[in-house]
């Protein structure tokens, strides 16, 4: 094989070990909430939790679906915290993370309150849109979701990200003179390269390109700027431009778009088969939340490898971009085996484990990847 023979390195049982527990605690994680949504209509707890929502919260239609909302996330929020937890004790068991247990249980409360105060605002207009357009409403309430996606995809750099972490905008003037002749080569202008001060929650190093408009920009983890070489972290940046140059935020915003199409028709479908059958008196019942919700779980979990085999396409354009961008491969490589190291990330996954879970192509293939682009380009050597 062509990828252990330049990749080299075999994972360490360490690396293999921690990415196993990772993906079994993700599909735990997963299983938990879809046996809780299918536990809370076949009981008809559901209907239990309508009746306490209206009677705290006045018969009012929208404050009672608000307490029943808070009543659904702060449910499922208890049973989850022990295997969110147990993945936090295991980032600290592994030495990825510095963070001690009151600065984990303040991000799980800040995460908890964001979900709320988001979902409030979808769920609002779900049923906003259910009661004034009963024929037609998921059509409509597809177009307004897909506006707040959009404008939420613009905002989250500049609103959502600093709740969690500090970002400054990068001052190594180095760094800064290699971007604009990146950019330049790139015929593009990046609006802003900002330090996300990543080292306080973990020791991963990590990048990416966000926003969108004004608010986009590339953002580099100190656990990168700190311990990567100058021309690293350029091939980091020049990746994040090829994201960039190929409109990878705006082409998955497309994507998003026809996939919530698809799935809003569902969520119709299922809401009138289940009045038809008589599972509730009527569409705008918010006792039928669960249902909805099972309808957007069974729909991801089915297009997960479909929407990950993408995200993979788009790296790996990516990744040509930085090839073409740079003077050489080397320090792409590199960058890439440090990349390895410090997450503990498998290089060579097996096949369904890749094809199922990673958004991004296994280390091995990228090197594998790289190694061919430097060894065309020797071969045919450009003056
Ligand atoms: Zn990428």
């Amino acid at each position: 094989m062509v990828e252990e023979a330049i990749s080299g390195q075999a994972d360490s049982p360490e690396a293999r070990r921690y990415n196993r527990i990772r993906r079994w605690l993700g599909i735990t994680d997963f299983a938990v909430g879809f046996v809780f949504l299918l536990v809370l209509l076949a009981t008809r707890w559901s209907d239990s939790l309508r009746d306490l929502a209206y009677r705290i919260g006045f018969q009012n239609y929208s404050f009672s679906l608000f307490i029943y909302l808070v009543l659904l996330l702060g449910i499922s929020k208890l049973l989850g915290i022990g295997l969110e937890y147990y993945g936090f004790w295991l980032e600290r068991r592994f030495k990825l993370t510095p963070q001690r247990f009151r600065s984990w249980l303040w991000d799980e409360t800040k995460g908890f309150l964001v979900s709320l105060v988001l979902g409030s605002v979808v769920v609002q207009l779900f049923y906003f849109t259910i009661r004034q357009w009963p024929q037609n409403w998921w059509l409509l309430a597809w177009a307004l979701f897909m506006v707040l996606f959009v404008l939420l995809a613009q905002l989250a750099p500049v609103v959502l990200f600093p709740i969690f972490y500090k970002f400054e905008p990068l001052e190594d003037e180095e760094l800064r003179r290699r971007l604009v002749v990146l950019s330049e080569h790139a015929g593009t202008r990046v609006r802003g390269v900002y330090r996300w001060r990543l080292s306080e929650k973990s020791k991963k190093a990590n990048a990416a390109l966000t926003g969108l408009g004004r608010t986009r920009r590339i953002i580099l983890a100190d656990t990168l700027l700190d311990h990567y070489t100058p021309d690293e972290i350029e091939a980091v940046l020049a990746h994040e431009l090829g994201h960039h140059v190929h409109r990878h935020i705006l082409k998955s915003i497309f994507v998003q778009a026809g996939i919530t199409f698809v799935g809003f028709w569902a969520a119709n479908w299922t809401l009138h088969y289940a009045v038809d059958h008589h599972m509730f008196e009527e569409l705008s019942d918010f006792a039928n939340l669960p249902l909805l919700a099972l309808v957007s779980v069974v729909l991801s979990f089915l297009l997960m490898p479909a929407l990950n085999a993408y995200s993979r396409f788009n790296e790996r354009q990516a990744d040509r971009y930085a090839f073409e961008s740079i003077a050489s491969v080397e320090p792409f490589v590199s960058s890439m085996n440090k990349l390895a190291e410090q997450n503990l990330a498998e290089r060579t996954p097996s096949k369904w484990v890749e094809w199922f879970f990673h958004s991004h192509p296994s280390i091995s293939r990228r090197l594998a990847a790289a190694e061919q682009w430097g060894r065309t380009q020797n071969a045919h050597p450009q003056i």
